[in-house]
């Protein structure tokens, strides 16, 4: 092992969405920092997560419009999709963006090392023969599909969402296991590409996280798009059919399919990478940290998917620069992880902050919170693009708004004020007395604020 390089201020340990954003803006305080992965720079997000699935959902977008486009007078239909133009298109966006990243890690002149790593003490990590030593070691080594107790991920017929974006076609049938962010957002893309799907969800709700107006109207797009589920009842078992997959519900409904996608949620990567032995704790496999992202380990900070946090790639961003801002000795601010947006990409799209209707309930009781839904059916611009869904925004009575939860078409797209009038603690009438521009379905909050003020416009009082 050759340790006579010269040590770093900050050694980062996996270079996904946490890891890349703690040495950018290490790198851009000043601090020597040396990157270490053994995949790809950019992680998930950009390779497995994020922007392979927004490419195809984008697609499963354009399938929909081919094929409603005839309702508002523009010829067209819906021929099927081309999996080799659809992976090209999907593939020439991320390398876009990887090679855009990597330009970047080298203009700020961080070192990154290519290869397995293993943390080797308080202050090292070590890939391939070379150790390299920081004053700060930043743990970010992300995480990977689960299963079950029992079910086996193959790869062919049973499969991971790594393995549902590199397909080479569409299914005729799909089960998928697991009715959260990731589950919803693969079965609302095969539902426009053509495919049976099914969704088994062992909770009473899709995105169960969700304020249960939004997952209720999910629940009632998705079977208008002909999307069958089975929510409330948890799977039991699944053996191979002839040339597909049969699975059991605890119900006793049997399902056959010729694929299941097993969406369960993540699990940490931390096994045998030498976390335990340098005196980290763990807990499930989650490195522990308090709100400055330090672990048990003086010299050890962990971020992203790794810890017990979101898993949401802007919630790692947000983590390793706090790390790096601290490294650099630059005040650090812990995160408000309830004032986190969180958007799931799915037709229709979910966009939310802050707290449920029920959390806020359960946090300032029953009868101090008061809340207002907004349906888009009365919103111009939703109506121009066929949309149903709705804007929810809770407040403390005599308060702040502490909660909005919209879902629709295109609603991702206002998350930047939901999550502005949430951070800043707006109370409604700071927010109604903006002018909000018309058509747009902006609109709909400034509309769902005035009411909260006791002056709808468009709303019925
Ligand atoms: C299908 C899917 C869709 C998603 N969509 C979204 C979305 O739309 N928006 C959103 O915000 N989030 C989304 N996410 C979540 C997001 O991708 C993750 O929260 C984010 O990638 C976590 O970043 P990370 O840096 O903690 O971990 P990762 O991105 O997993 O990066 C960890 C890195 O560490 C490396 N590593 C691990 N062990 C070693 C080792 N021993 N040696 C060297 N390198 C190592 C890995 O190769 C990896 O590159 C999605 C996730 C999935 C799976």
């Amino acid at each position: 092992m050759s340790d006579n390089e010269k040590p770093y201020d900050m050694v980062v340990f996996g270079a996904g969405s946490a890891g890349y954003a703690a040495a950018l803006r290490g790198a851009q305080l000043g601090l020597s920092v040396a990157l270490v992965e053994r995949h790809k720079l950019g992680g998930t997000c950009l390779h497995n997560g994020c922007i392979p699935t927004k490419a195809m959902l984008h697609a499963a977008e354009l399938a929909d419009q081919a094929r409603q486009a005839g309702d508002v007078g523009v010829r067209s239909s819906f021929q099927g999709i081309d999996m080799d133009a659809l992976h090209a298109y999907k593939n020439s966006v991320v390398s876009s963006l990887c090679n855009g990243l990597t330009g970047l890690v080298d203009a700020r002149g961080i070192t990154y090392v290519e290869g397995e790593g293993r943390l080797s003490s308080a202050t090292s990590v070590d890939v391939g023969g070379r150790r390299l030593t920081g004053r700060h070691v930043v743990l970010a080594t992300g995480s990977v599909p689960r299963t079950l107790p029992g079910l086996e991920i193959d790869g062919r017929r049973v499969i991971s969402s790594d393995h549902a974006l590199t397909l080479d076609y569409v299914p005729k049938s799909v089960i998928v296991l697991g009715g959260g962010v990731i589950g919803v957002e693969f079965a609302s893309a095969w539902s426009s590409f053509g495919a049976r799907v099914t969704v088994v969800e062992a909770l009473p709700h899709l995105v169960p996280a969700e304020d249960e107006s939004v997952s209720s109207r999910l629940e009632a797009e998705f079977l208008k798009r002909g999307v069958t589920l089975h929510l409330g009842v948890p799977f039991v078992g699944s053996e191979y059919t002839q040339d597909g997959i049969r699975v059991r519900l605890a119900d006793g409904k049997v399902l056959e399919a010729d694929l299941l996608l097993v969406a369960v949620g993540r699990g940490p990567v931390s096994q045998g990478l030498g976390f335990e032995e340098a005196g980290v704790v763990m807990d499930k496999g989650h490195v522990m940290v308090d709100e400055y992202m330090r672990t048990s380990v003086p010299t050890i900070s962990a971020v992203g998917d790794l810890v017990p946090t979101p898993q949401l790639a802007h919630v790692g961003f947000a983590e390793g620069i706090l790390v790096a801002d601290r490294a650099a000795g630059k005040t650090a601010v812990p995160i408000d992880y309830d004032g986190v947006p969180r958007v799931t990409f799915s037709r229709p799209e979910i966009a939310s902050v802050g707290l449920t209707e029920a959390k806020a309930k359960r946090a300032y009781g029953a009868e101090n919170v008061d809340f207002v839904v907004y349906d888009l059916a009365t919103n111009a611009r939703s109506r121009t693009l066929r949309t149903e869904g709705h804007v929810k925004v809770v407040r403390r009575k005599d308060g702040a708004v502490v909660g909005v939860h919209m879902i629709g078409d295109r609603i991702s797209e206002q998350i930047g004020e939901a999550q502005l009038i949430y951070n800043w603690e707006a109370w409604p009438q700071d927010v109604a007395g903006h002018v909000h521009a018309y058509p747009t379905q902006g609109e709909a909050l400034g509309e769902a604020t005035l009411a909260l003020t006791g002056k709808p416009l468009h709303l019925r009082a």
